[in-house]
């Protein structure tokens, strides 16, 4: 399947609709998936058919997070209007769970960062309940297996792109309501642990711009997945195979 293929399930909303269709299915306990695809996860799917699986699953609600992806949505005629970070997206579901006394999962991240996220939570809506695991210790199925035991109305996994996305799909039979969603690094900056980037960098869209000059380790990753990427569908708006299908 070529990036297109993707590309064409991915909301093409604003963040603020999509937040309220995932708060409502929230609070009407339903189930829902929400995969924020960004380059990494796109291009992993090329390569890796459990994940293309996930991605055009029809249980996977895809957003696009980042706006290499509303660009690429773009070159492909395909409607988008803006990025739906994870991390706004899981701040809006949070505060809908706080308001409606719901039941949060945290998993991932580091025991001192989830903990204070969770404490904090606490703290801002009483009367929610929230339980969390780090992302460190234990085994990582039978701990979801156990969150799917509580019945959970709000899941974030924050494990990184794709292993938290791959959790969270080979464990869905196992839920019959809850969001579920992959959040990255959003734990340790929800938390405070980590700054997010100053305004001016998330609004014109160079939030990726800050994370390589704060963590230039970062640029390797950005590099195979964001311009690759940009590459991979100029190539399927042509018309072209991509270089993974060849
Ligand atoms: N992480 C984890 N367990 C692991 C590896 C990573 O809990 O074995 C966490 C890590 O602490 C961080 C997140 O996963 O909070 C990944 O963050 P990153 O910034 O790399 O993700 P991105 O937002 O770029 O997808």
């Amino acid at each position: 399947m070529g990036i297109d293929a993707y590309l064409k399930r991915v909301f093409p909303g604003t963040a603020e609709e999509y937040a309220q269709r995932a708060e409502r299915a929230m609070l009407d306990g339903e189930r829902l998936f929400v995969v924020t695809a960004n380059p990494e996860i796109l291009m992993h799917a090329q390569r890796d058919a459990q994940i293309e699986k996930l991605l055009t699953s029809p249980e996977a609600e895809v957003v696009p997070d980042g706006i290499s992806v509303v660009k690429a949505m773009h070159i492909l005629g395909l409607p988008a209007k803006e990025r739906i970070t994870g991390v706004d997206l899981a701040e809006k579901l949070l505060a809908a769970a706080g308001r409606g006394k719901k039941r949060v999962f945290l998993l991932g991240a580091k025991e001192e960062v989830v903990s204070a996220l969770a404490e904090k939570l606490l703290a801002q809506y009483p009367g929610m309940t929230v339980d969390y695991h780090n992302g460190y210790d234990g085994d990582k199925d039978v701990i979801f297996s156990e969150i799917a035991k509580l019945s959970p109305d709000l899941v974030l996994v924050g494990l990184g792109v794709p292993a938290q996305e791959q959790l969270i799909y080979r464990h869905l039979p196992k839920f019959t309501k809850g969001v579920l969603m992959g959040v990255g690094g959003s734990f340790d900056v929800m938390s405070g642990s980590k700054r997010r980037a100053p305004a001016v960098f998330v609004k014109t869209n160079t939030e990726w711009l800050y994370r390589i000059a704060r963590e230039p380790s970062r640029l390797g990753r950005f590099w195979n997945n964001n311009v690759k990427f940009i590459g991979e569908v100029k190539r399927a708006a042509k018309g072209g195979v991509s270089k993974s299908q060849r």
